[in-house]
């Protein structure tokens, strides 16, 4: 799921904080035992600048690594993380685990992409077969069978959000919004080589270049896999996904629930698609049975239908061999992975250097065997002590919504009725899924890269379509333990906080509890609001689509989160740019709802008992700096400007300002009018 960093999709609600595999070269060291409130900057007054009076010391001596755009808190437990990883993995790498185990798997994995010298002597007949298959098509219900035969589960539109795959279609198995009992196969556009449609079709010169530059690299790539006439193949592939990107939806238009819940029967696919032989491809696909589909995006359908139906075989045979190059490209010999590079990671992202094979053999194989790395990970580094904290944490932060709830003056007495409801089914999954999955079918052979990832995709896909026609598993993830980061998944009406967020400095079973509630309880808090903001309001309590507000309750609710707006609007880090207080508003609701919600949750759960001054911060204080410090961050410029620009989150620093919209924070730090962080109390934003 790297393809998640810092955004945040509409539907599903990341708290976003760093994802990625990628090690820096300095070693990362956990924050020092015994001064968990370091890297302060006591000269300035709190309410004047209260990120800086949490963070001023460590921003002073940040430094980002060459190959990052920032560093910070959840940068920084990333790379921890990654470099634990690798150890584990290694370890079992060296260890002897019997042949079929999910340690030997994961060890042969990682050992097979490690083994250059093997890619390379292998070179391109490892994609023999599959030209053999493509040279075989010689009419539409062959095209349709092979286009069937690549369906993947590779998409996911509400929680993981991963919207894109280039293969003509992505399958997302999930439950059906119409019914939550069971499930049903959503259906995604797909085919492209680029990341979005608008890559084809805006007609910026920025854009531009980038095509030109994409046209080059689909013919280097045909070239250096030996394909004949390279340019003028190169010609056809562009052409085919130039058609394919006109009848896209757009990524705005994607993430609309209410547009994209369409049932169709497959009587309706053939009606409303004509073109394309389906009963060829849903059999290619392992669907042959399946009669009911939702069909996310309809006119990607039928465009990719009409275009199996017109397009001359020559064009899609040569767009079928550059996409199984270019989909296996990181398993095949360097000149392959080079030129992929070259443009996924230069021409596309900026990066100027390609990450050591190590480390993205520590990224597929923790992505491919993602529960038997999680499992090594929870048992080093996730005990049952501390998943016993953190329950009871959500414990008390579920409680206080629920008093929130019962509060709020604003929604009505009905919906406030749903939304106790939706509390009380919400399903919270701390550290690792209940069940792990079973690797037993999955075969991997050591020394054969290109074969394993074949395998690892098909029974990814086949474990997806076992599910239809069985009941809904409410206590499945979309995350693995070994991420950093935590999610709302809105249909499941579920939360999942990996165990690789739940670690110093977000939760430290050593230090006081107020600053766990301050860091990892304001990320519970958050993601526990998404499930009652405007969006959660699409979903009731089974996570059938049913809005469950009154008309009354949204405009209450857009009048109040008005102010919060403006509040955001209001921070300008460059002279042209300031925040964009609408496009962040959700998450800024979350982050005021969350934290308020995780101080009372720490009041109640300190009860009587009296909380130790930790230099010579009482508990108060000593939560609302931890929250403060969980957001320490420290941007490259463009990297800053980027986020402002296209990311749902605010930058970090003034997620840390949230504090000025609680009361408690005022008398903790005895903050006054004048000061500027200092709002009156009919300015403080309380949506919850
Ligand atoms: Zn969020």
């Amino acid at each position: 799921m790297g393809c998640c960093s810092r955004a945040r999709a509409t539907g599903a609600w990341l708290l976003v904080l760093a994802i990625g595999t990628a090690g820096a070269q300095a070693p990362v060291a956990a924050p020092p035992a015994g001064d968990p409130l370091a890297g302060m900057d006591r000269t300035v007054l709190p309410g004047v600048d209260f990120y800086q009076y949490a963070n001023g010391g460590w921003l002073q001596t940040a430094e980002i690594p060459p190959d990052r755009g920032s560093t910070g808190t959840g940068r920084e437990l990333t790379e921890l993380n990654d470099r634990r990883i690798a150890d584990l993995i290694r370890e079992v790498a060296a260890s002897s685990a019997p042949a079929g185990s999910d340690e030997r798997k994961v060890a042969d994995f990682y050992d097979s992409f490690l083994d250059q010298a093997r890619i390379e002597a292998r070179g391109l007949t490892v994609l023999k077969p599959q030209f053999e298959r493509i040279a075989a098509i010689t009419d539409r219900a062959a095209l349709a069978r092979y286009l069937g035969s690549t369906l993947r589960a590779d998409v996911d539109i509400l929680n993981a959000t991963r919207l894109y795959t280039d293969n003509v279609l992505g399958l997302w198995v999930a439950q059906d919004l119409d019914d939550p009992s069971r499930y049903a196969p959503f259906l995604l556009q797909g085919g492209l080589g680029m990341p979005d449609r608008d890559y084809y079709l805006v007609a910026s010169p920025a854009m531009a270049d980038i095509r030109s530059h994409y046209r080059a690299h689909i013919a280097a790539e045909l070239k250096l896999a030996g394909i004949a006439e390279p340019d003028r193949q190169a010609d056809l592939v562009y052409a085919l996904e130039l058609k394919i990107a006109r009848s896209h939806l757009s990524r705005a238009d994607t993430e609309d629930v209410k547009r994209g819940d369409n049932h169709w029967s497959r009587a309706q696919l053939k009606a409303n698609a004509p073109g394309l032989d389906w009963n060829a491809f849903l059999a290619g696909a392992g669907l042959a049975r399946q009669q009911q589909f939702v069909a996310w995006q309809p006119g990607a359908l039928t465009g990719l239908a009409a275009l199996v139906a017109s397009e001359p075989l020559a064009s899609w045979k040569a767009y079928l061999r550059y996409h199984a190059i270019e989909h296996n490209a990181r398993c095949l010999p360097s000149a392959l992975v080079d030129e992929n590079f070259a443009f996924y990671g230069k021409t596309l992202q900026g990066t100027p250097q390609l990450r050591e094979r190590w480390k993205r053999a520590v990224s597929f194989t923790s992505a491919a065997l993602g529960d038997p790395v999680g499992k090594l990970y929870v048992a080093r580094y996730f005990s049952p002590a501390d998943k016993a904290a953190i329950e009871d944490l959500v414990r008390h932060l579920v409680a206080a919504f629920a008093v929130r709830i019962d509060q709020l003056a604003w929604m009505a007495p009905e919906t406030k009725v749903e939304a106790k409801a939706k509390l009380a089914a919400l399903k919270v999954g701390v550290g690792y899924p209940d069940q792990w999955r079973d690797y037993s079918g999955l075969q991997v052979v050591r020394g054969d890269a290109y074969g394993n990832q074949q395998r690892v995709e098909l029974f990814e896909y086949r474990r997806e379509l076992a599910k239809l026609g069985t009941a809904v598993d409410r206590s499945e993830w979309c995350m693995t333990a070994q991420m950093v980061n935590a999610v709302n998944l809105p249909a499941m009406n579920a939360l999942n906080f990996p165990a690789a967020i739940l670690q110093p400095p977000y939760f430290d079973a050593t230090r006081p509890l107020a600053m766990n509630y301050g860091s990892v309880g304001a990320i519970i808090g958050h993601e526990i609001s998404h499930s009652f903001d405007d969006q959660g309001a699409l979903f009731d309590a089974s996570g059938r689509l049913r809005n469950w507000w009154t008309p009354e309750d949204f405009a209450h609710f857009k009048a109040s989160s008005e102010q919060l707006v403006g509040q955001f609007s209001a921070y300008r880090p460059f002279p042209d740019l300031a925040v964009n207080g609408r496009q962040t508003l959700s998450e800024n609701i979350a982050d005021v709802a969350g934290l308020g919600a995780a101080y009372s949750a720490y009041r109640s759960a300190l009860g009587d008992a009296s909380a130790p001054l930790l230099d010579g911060f009482n508990s108060d204080q000593q939560f609302f700096l931890s929250f403060a410090q969980s957001w320490r961050a420290k941007y490259r410029d463009q990297t800053l400007r980027q986020i402002i620009i296209t990311d749902g989150h605010s930058p970090a620093q003034y997620r840390a300002s949230t504090v000025r919209n609680l009361d408690a924070w005022y008398s903790a730090f005895d903050v006054q009018p004048g000061q500027a962080l200092y709002l009156a109390p009919a300015e403080r934003v309380r949506i919850w």
